[in-house]
């Protein structure tokens, strides 16, 4: 069974100059699904036009041959880090709509398949809080209307996070959050919520204490993501991350779980394709 990189940001400027070259060796390494993961709306509006059409001719040098790329998915919506760009407050409510409007704009785009990143940065915080509550809020109640599952991020915001988990599975929401770090009570709220969880590369570092987490959600309820540019897993830390080391977070994952890589790519990719309700390879 293929796999899947369930959160990848391939519009990054890092992937420029070589994206054809990114695309073929992730093919390549069975990875045949990529959900690219908007940062902003101008972003989403990139990605959308690349499930139509990927990108290619050119970069990289080595121009991918026809059927050695993954498929690509997009998702639309804004990450805490760029939310203190939006406009917000009392006197901005206009303009606010009009944020929300170019999102659902976005979302009926058929290859959109989720709502974000969105969430809540508290290690960063590059936006105010109050911002990034309130965009957060607002986007989960987009995901609510649109039906569509929605790509959380949260760091060192647990706390702040556990509740609106708890309230979005109430309302029917779906989500997952992406990059897991570990947190007991949050995969606790999540699990309770319907909500599932993805792991990066972070699962092969040496200082990485989430490992009971990794063992404790079930089958069915977790996916595998690079994150990339970012979190490149070992033997790659430090590198620039792409779609092409998923299989060395499934050998982790499965490592840690006392399973096979076989058993781990298969539900890894049955859960997202449900989760994002992707068609057929
Ligand atoms: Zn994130
Ligand atoms: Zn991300």
């Amino acid at each position: 069974m293929p796999l899947i990189d369930t959160h990848c940001h391939l519009s990054h400027e890092r992937f420029r100059e070589d994206l054809d070259a990114v695309l073929a060796r992730a093919h390549d390494a069975g990875v045949t699904r990529v959900v690219s993961i908007a940062s902003h709306l101008d972003d989403a509006a990139e990605l959308a036009g690349w499930t139509e059409a990927p990108p290619g001719s050119g970069r990289g040098g080595d121009a991918s041959p026809e059927g050695r790329v993954p498929r690509i998915f997009a998702t639309a919506g804004i990450h805490p880090h760029e939310v203190g760009h939006l406009p917000d407050g009392p006197d901005h409510d206009g303009e606010v709509r009009h944020v929300l409007d170019r999102l659902r704009a976005l979302l009926d785009h058929p290859g959109v398949v989720a709502v974000g990143e969105c969430g809540l940065d508290f290690h960063y915080d590059f936006a105010p809080r109050d911002t990034q509550f309130r965009w957060f809020d607002r986007q989960l109640l987009v995901a609510g209307e649109s039906g569509l599952p929605v790509v959380v991020h949260c760091r060192a915001a647990e706390d702040e996070m556990i509740p609106r988990v708890r309230e979005a599975g109430e309302a029917g929401i779906r989500g997952v959050l992406h990059c897991f770090p570990g947190h007991l009570g949050l995969l606790e709220t999540a699990l309770d919520a319907g909500w599932h969880v993805s792991f990066t590369g972070i699962v092969t570092f040496r200082s990485f204490d989430g490992i009971e987490a990794v063992q404790q959600v079930p089958a069915g309820r977790y996916f595998l993501e690079t994150d990339g540019p970012y979190l490149a897993p070992i033997p790659h830390r430090g590198k620039r991350n792409e779609p092409a080391f998923v299989p060395l977070i499934r050998d982790r994952v499965a490592e840690l779980r006392g399973t096979t890589p076989l058993e781990v790519e298969e539900s890894t990719t049955a859960a997202a394709v449900r989760f994002f309700d992707l068609p057929a390879d």
